[in-house]
């Protein structure tokens, strides 16, 4: 199929053809003529698949008739992370060039002033995180009963962040006639409720995800002996060192974790930079951008940071350890390798990790190397412990002061929900404030005492719901 035969406008196909692409992919082939004839449409695609064309496009046609009122957005776009929300944004400027519609990106980390100006001129695109949608409409400063046409984008991510309630709540906001567009890389029986609860008669199209890595990455594991953070570090970095890695990304499992290795690396001389939730908006865009345009060597990045970013051409992908879940290992890994270019992934495995690594195996079902960079082994030998403080170790003590770790971890807590919430909620002057009690709830590992080792006394785990409640 050529993207003539998908019914999209003369000014999209000329968008279309300036972007370079040629051919619809499947996902695109599948659901621009759904989503041009008005129906819901169910997408189960990953990022990777051209799922965002496959509703901007139409989009962009469908809107381009209509005018938009204030406050009162005519179509809506939900995504779990604001790197996300930026990409989406990207997609409609880039298809929409030939078009002039008007759009707001409501994420957490830009200010108020400026969504509000966009809103009160009325837009005809809104894409926006959950929390910060939220905010805005109980601010007054949003209606959403104009909006027509409805996106939940990545909704397994969203369930994973602790996002459903506030996706049922904002559905429950929109005016029933409307068409609602949900895509999920996977299709958990939480989403499916949510699809059944809020679409009419849905267009189910499924494209199958790249499931295994490709030929093009060779994947190395590097058997540690000991767990401790000082090992990791030690053996990251000579791993680094020992190949020649023009831009790499190094993917850690906890916040806490992104930052000590990006601060390591660049005490030992590394152009590196971390990027995980909790970091300033401005400072995360900067460090993609840097990223993306060749200036920085090394992004170190937590799983739902990276996940769903478009970034081309990374040579290299390290594990600190491997993923909880052995579909991430593949989407890390997918990183590197891309459109026939090589690549090449290490996995840090000390003891402790065998179980997810043997999980990993099975998944990819290719046998990886053994690496060891010279001297390494003799290196490590001659490091002095830790104090026994293993990654797991530190992680569990973390887990219970650091609830912004699980807030990126697919937890599927309402916590982690919060946290993202509070975190857009916040002004800067919150966020001041914040930032010195904030130590104690983002249980920065480093900042923090240990956790008390006997029962807590007082509220203990129970916290009542309006003590937790946003000020
Ligand atoms: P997405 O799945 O939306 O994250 O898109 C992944 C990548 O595919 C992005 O870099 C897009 O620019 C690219 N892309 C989208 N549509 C097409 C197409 N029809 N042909 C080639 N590449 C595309």
């Amino acid at each position: 199929m050529t993207f003539d035969e998908v019914g999209l406008s003369e000014e999209l196909l000329k968008a279309v053809t300036a972007a370079g692409y040629s051919e619809p992919t499947p996902i695109q082939a599948q659901a621009i003529p759904s989503v041009l004839s008005m129906r819901d449409v169910t997408g189960i695609a990953q990022t990777g698949t051209g799922k965002t064309a496959a509703f901007v496009l139409p989009m962009i046609d469908r809107l381009a008739q209509g005018r938009s009122k204030a406050r009162m957005p005519r179509s809506l776009v939900i995504a779990p992370t604001r790197e996300l929300a930026a990409q989406v944004a990207e997609n409609f400027e880039k298809y929409g060039v030939n078009h002039k519609l008007t759009m707001a990106l409501l994420i957490g980390g830009v200010s108020f002033g400026d969504q509000d100006k966009l809103l009160m001129q009325g837009v005809d695109v809104l894409i926006a995180t959950p929390g910060r949608l939220i905010d805005q409409f109980e601010r007054g400063k949003l209606l959403l009963t104009g909006v027509e046409m409805l996106v939940i984008d990545e909704a397994d991510r969203m369930l994973d962040m602790g996002f459903i309630p506030d996706i049922e709540k904002i559905c429950k906001l929109l005016p029933p006639r409307r068409q609602t567009l949900l895509f999920s890389a996977t299709m958990p029986p939480e989403i499916a409720r949510l699809a059944a609860q809020f679409q009419t008669d849905p267009k189910r199209i499924e494209v199958s995800r790249p499931a295994q890595t490709a030929d093009t990455i060779t994947q190395y594991k590097i058997p540690l002996k000991s767990s401790d953070h000082k090992a990791r570090r030690t053996a990251i970095r000579r791993v680094i060192e020992s190949r020649d890695v023009t831009n790499g990304i190094v993917f850690c499992n906890r916040k806490s974790e992104v930052d000590i290795v990006a601060k390591s690396l660049t005490k030992h001389g590394h152009d590196a930079a971390p990027i995980h939730g909790d970091l300033p908006q401005a400072y995360r865009t900067q460090t993609l951008d840097k990223f993306r345009n060749g200036e920085l060597k090394l992004l170190v990045a937590s799983d739902v940071a990276a996940r769903g970013l478009d970034i081309p051409a990374v040579g290299h992908v390290f594990n600190y350890s491997p993923p909880p879940n052995s579909d991430d290992y593949v989407h890390r890994i997918g990183r590197t390798g891309r459109a026939g270019r090589t690549g090449e992934s290490f996995t840090l495995v000390c003891p402790e990790d065998e179980k997810l690594w043997d999980a990993v195996v099975k998944r990819v079902e290719k046998s990886v190397e053994d690496y060891m960079p010279e001297g390494l082994a003799e290196e490590l030998e001659a490091l002095p412990s830790d104090g026994g403080r293993s990654s797991r170790s530190r992680g569990r003590r973390n887990d219970r002061n650091d609830r912004s770790d699980r807030s990126e971890r697919p937890a599927r807590s309402e916590r982690s929900e919060r946290s993202e919430k509070s975190a857009s909620r916040e002004s800067s002057k919150d966020k001041e404030k914040k930032q010195s009690r904030g130590n104690k709830s983002r249980g920065d590992s480093e900042l923090l005492p240990p956790a008390p080792a006997g029962p807590v006394v007082g509220l203990g785990d129970h916290v009542p719901a309006f003590l937790q409640r946003p000020i």
